[in-house]
């Protein structure tokens, strides 16, 4: 569905794409993860032919994007800020994004209806956007978008700063959509969303794809499939300094974590650390997460 070969863009004397590489399939559900900075939406605004690439090539569904716009028929788009006339009602709304992708008539009507409808605005539809909450606003952006079935929906960051009730709305109808056959790629900075929806991950930051699969693919990349969890003055500095013939240490804001060696037997670890007179109470143990897989590859989180 999309082939990125080299992308380059620079801004200035900054690379925001530096050399990125990717295909997404068609039917696929891919996560682009990465903290604020890293190129997320940069990325996106080329592939929804928003702007053009220093070097570097890109296709969609076949088409090659050398021009601005070349293959907007085929995409929906969901950009961060959000693109909406407050004093207009939803259907206003949508009636302009539809009419900018040619739609009219009775098909333009069919189309917010069943938008609306998709995204649970439908008793709303008269409202004007500026008495909207900001998930709804959120939701009806998202509407937007689809109104001209595209092949490819882009969702940039799409749930920063809305309520709870609203995220899980659009998790649940991006999830239908897919199912449906819809291609999407989906930028975030919150790995839980990115482990919860996304087929595909690849992790992003200073332009650049660190690693790309599937979540186990990715996981499978740390050296440790097992945490060690305990809080923070609990364990002696010297006894915690010892602790790390078994893994790396890492200081948390309440906790410090072991990551063990894969060939240290959990078994083993608590041998010793009941040996040094410390309850198996004080450890709480966790699988490893893309956080950590973050942290891994670029020694900072995600969050930072
Ligand atoms: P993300 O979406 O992951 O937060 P962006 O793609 O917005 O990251 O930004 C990547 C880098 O490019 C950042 O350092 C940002 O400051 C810079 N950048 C983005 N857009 C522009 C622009 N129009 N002009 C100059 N720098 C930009």
């Amino acid at each position: 569905m999309l082939v990125l070969e080299n992308l380059t863009k620079r801004y200035g004397s900054l690379t925001a794409l530096n050399d990125v590489s990717l295909h997404v399939r068609r039917g696929e559900f891919f996560g682009l993860l990465g903290p604020n900075g890293a190129g997320k939406s940069t990325l996106m605004s080329h592939v929804a032919g928003l702007r053009q690439p220093d070097a570097g090539r890109l296709s969609i569904d076949g088409v090659p994007c050398d021009r601005a716009g070349a293959a907007s028929a085929n995409i929906g788009f969901v950009p961060q800020s959000l693109a909406l006339y407050e004093d207009l009602n939803a259907e206003e709304n949508l009636a302009i994004f539809g009419r900018l992708y040619g739609l009219t008539g009775a098909a333009l009507k069919a189309r917010i209806d069943e938008c609306l409808v998709a995204v649970g605005l439908q008793d709303r539809r008269r409202d004007t956007v500026k008495t909207f909450s900001g998930g709804m606003q959120r939701r009806l952006n998202l509407a937007a978008s689809l109104l001209h079935a595209p092949k490819l929906l882009l969702c940039d960051e799409p749930t920063v700063g809305i309520d709870p009730q609203s995220r899980n709305a659009i998790f649940d109808l991006l999830e239908q959509l897919n199912r449906d056959g819809l291609t999407i790629i989906y930028s975030t900075h919150y790995m839980e969303e990115a482990t919860r929806l996304c087929s595909r991950i690849g992790i992003i930051d200073h332009g650049r794809i660190h690693a790309l699969g599937t979540l186990d693919e990715l996981l499978e990349k740390l050296p440790s499939r097992e945490v060690v969890m305990f809080p923070r003055g609990s364990v002696a500095h010297d006894l915690a300094a010892k602790l790390e013939q078994f893994g790396a240490l890492h200081e948390r804001a309440e906790q410090r974590e072991l990551h063990l060696r894969g060939d240290v037997r959990l078994a083993e670890f608590f041998a010793a650390t009941a040996a040094a007179g410390l309850p198996d109470r004080l450890f709480q143990l966790k699988r490893p997460t893309l956080e950590d897989l973050f942290l891994h590859l670029t020694g900072k989180t995600l969050r930072e």
